[in-house]
């Protein structure tokens, strides 16, 4: 058990995990995994991420499909880039990288891509396997989450789970995964009254609003478990800015059991998790059964 939590560490771990499996499902089932990563303008932000995801896609021995558009394009161009995705046999995973520009719709390019390839977890119909408990794809940063909260508790069976944060991608699928885990979930957001005091009654504690340093050591239980999912870039002093969660590790840390750190916690996670999806669903798609 570590106090805190090598998000990092976890990461390599799984993805050296899907770089096995993968290797054995190419040498014994002749599939290789394709993840398509499409990204749309030039936002700065989202290219570092498009970028990372390519080289790691690669690294684990996957093929790699970039299609980057200028931030001029049309629904239906994008929409017919997503249908001729779903009819290539060489991809099994297609991200659309969020977000758009504002003359494309997000709900109607998501839901265009085959439910099978939805890497992301993002489809109406994965969103609604989740939340009636079916075998689905789980959106990446919850997924990494659940791992490392996992990994550290064991059984987590009528702890009582506080999230800060209802979006579709965080908190709500969070929420689902806690919620199967047997934990009795409180969702916050920024209409809840006394939120310190929400907090306070969490074994778990995840957090998930994009507020800088927020959530402070004397809103968090003795002993609390707490998963920072923020990534703010605040002003460092010097110039320069920096990273910092949506927890304020300096006055949590002493207080939790585990916290994990940003940068290094939830974020490098998530890319892992894309991978650990796209492996699943080329061994679905196939029908291969996924490597020991
Ligand atoms: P959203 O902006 O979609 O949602 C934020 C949530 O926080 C909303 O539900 C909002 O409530 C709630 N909130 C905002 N202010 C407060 C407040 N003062 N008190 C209580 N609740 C509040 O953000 P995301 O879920 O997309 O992302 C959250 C954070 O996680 C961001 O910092 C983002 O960068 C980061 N992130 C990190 C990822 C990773 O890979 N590590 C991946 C995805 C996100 P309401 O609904 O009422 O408006």
């Amino acid at each position: 058990m570590q106090k805190i939590i090598d998000g990092k560490a976890f990461a390599a771990n799984l993805r050296a995990e899907v770089q096995r499996k993968v290797g054995l499902l190419v040498k014994d089932g002749g599939v290789t995994p394709g993840l398509a990563v499409v990204l749309v303008g030039e936002d700065p932000a989202s290219q570092v991420y498009v970028r990372s995801k390519g080289k790691q896609t690669v690294e684990v021995g996957m093929q790699s499909f970039e299609h980057k558009l200028p931030d001029t394009t049309s629904q239906e161009a994008l929409v017919d880039l997503i249908d001729s995705l779903n009819n290539d046999d060489s991809v099994h995973g297609i991200l659309v990288q969020l977000p758009l520009p504002p003359q494309i719709d997000e709900k109607i390019v998501i839901n265009r891509i085959s439910p099978d390839k939805d890497v992301d977890g993002f489809h109406l119909d994965n969103v609604g396997r989740l939340s009636i408990g079916d075998p689905g794809i789980v959106p990446c940063t919850p997924l990494g989450c659940i791992m490392m909260i996992k990994e550290q508790l064991g059984d987590l069976s009528g702890k009582h789970a506080v999230i800060v944060g209802r979006s579709n991608i965080v908190g709500k699928p969070m929420a689902s995964l806690l919620l199967m885990e047997n934990c009795t979930v409180t969702i916050t957001h920024s209409r809840t009254k006394d939120l310190a005091a929400e907090c306070r009654r969490a074994d778990i504690l995840v957090a998930a609003v994009g507020r800088p340093e927020m959530i402070v050591g004397d809103w968090v239980k003795p002993g609390a478990t707490v998963i920072d999912v923020g990534i703010n870039r605040v002003d460092a002093g010097d110039g320069k800015t920096k990273l910092v969660g949506d927890v304020d590790f300096a006055s949590v840390e002493p207080v939790a059991s585990h916290i994990t750190p940003v940068p290094g916690g939830v974020g490098p996670m998530t890319i892992a998790c894309l991978l650990h999806n796209t492996l699943q669903q080329a061994c679905h798609i196939t029908g291969k059964s996924v490597p020991e």
